[in-house]
């Protein structure tokens, strides 16, 4: 059994940043102002049903801005409107507070609030290279929907991967039309598979968001959206428990008893399961979230994530396995 760098279970993306750029590589979050068209009438109206205010962006672990090493995040006090203020002068105020700590990293601008390619081309180039104006900014990580990528917006990634390091994140959330129809994501698989197509036919690097724990789906269905998404050349993968939050349409589903959520200890061993078939080169970039506490009710395990990655490191170790051990004898 072949065990990663420094005897890690799995393909962590902090360490592979690490490497790929030689130095240490953190992600700056940046909220450029964007909407959703699944919450602005263009597809739907009130979003996906866990989605709160912010936009998804609890989901991808930051709701004040943050900087993420892979590991953890590192909470930066927030003194101005972020939506106001330019991509490069967000990046400029974590990273000169990631400094406090670490000498020099460098840094990829994660545009993460909702709908981050979701404006005409024009403006969507200025915000980008705005933030690669940045002198620390070494990439852009561009979270999306599935269906908010027409031809224009293609070929302005296309340019920008021929320029410099990028991925693009999209949200499928599970592989099960069904589930997508109940959490109201306003998008069908077949658009996330043409989508991640397009983009890995042109040589885009795609991180694909998977939530585990949405209402209707038991352990085999999540697992089929593991298997599915792993199907393609993807270059990373997230997974989120399913979180309530404060003013979501989830938060009555679950306040009526429609809703029934893991415990730890099943939240652990589904991971350690989805883990086991996901090729080894496929990079983590994210096995738990951590929501503000503020907004979240349930569960509670959540904010303690330390807890969680802890456990699934244990649990993996437990079972002698890795990340891709089903899949071939490693
Ligand atoms: S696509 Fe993202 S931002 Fe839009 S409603 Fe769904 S979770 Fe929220």
């Amino acid at each position: 059994m072949l065990l990663y760098k420094n005897g890690a279970r799995y393909n962590s993306i902090g360490p592979w940043l690490k490497d790929h750029f030689g130095k240490r590589t953190v992600k700056a979050a940046i909220d450029a102002g964007f909407t959703c068209p699944n919450r602005d009438g263009k597809k739907g109206f009130g979003g996906c049903i866990y989605c709160s205010e912010e936009g998804s962006g609890e989901y991808a672990g930051t709701v004040e801005r943050g900087i993420s090493t892979g590991k953890k995040k590192i909470a930066v006090p927030v003194k101005d409107d972020s939506a106001c203020s330019t991509p490069a002068a967000q990046i400029t105020s974590q990273i000169n507070f990631i400094k406090e700590k670490w000498s020099d990293p460098l840094c990829i601008a994660y545009f993460q609030s909702f709908t981050n390619t979701y404006a005409p081309v024009d403006h969507l180039e200025l915000l980008y290279r705005d933030a690669l104006s940045h002198p620390d900014c070494v990439g852009l990580a561009i979270a999306t929907r599935p269906d908010c990528i027409g031809d224009d917006v293609l070929d302005l990634l296309q340019k920008l991967n021929e320029e410099t390091f990028l991925w693009v994140e999209l949200g499928l959330q599970t592989a099960d039309d069904r589930t997508a129809e109940l959490i109201n994501r306003g998008c069908t698989l077949a658009e996330y598979d043409n989508t991640a197509d397009r983009l890995i036919k042109s040589g885009i690097r795609v991180v694909t968001h998977l939530i585990f724990g949405l209402p209707g789906e038991d352990r085999d269905t999540m697992l089929r959206s593991t298997e599915h998404v792993c199907e393609k050349d993807i270059f990373g993968i997230k997974f989120h428990m399913l979180n309530i939050l404060k003013h979501t349409a989830i938060e009555n589903m679950w306040s009526s008893g429609s809703v029934s959520l893991m415990t730890r200890d099943e939240y652990i061993s589904l991971v350690c399961d989805a883990l086991e078939i996901i090729p080894r080169n496929i990079t983590i970039h994210r096995l738990t979230g951590d929501s503000p506490a503020e907004l979240l009710l349930a569960p509670d395990w959540i904010p303690n994530k330390r807890a969680v990655l802890n456990g699934i490191n244990s649990e993996l170790k437990k079972r002698g396995s890795v990340q891709g051990c089903r899949l071939a004898r490693i």
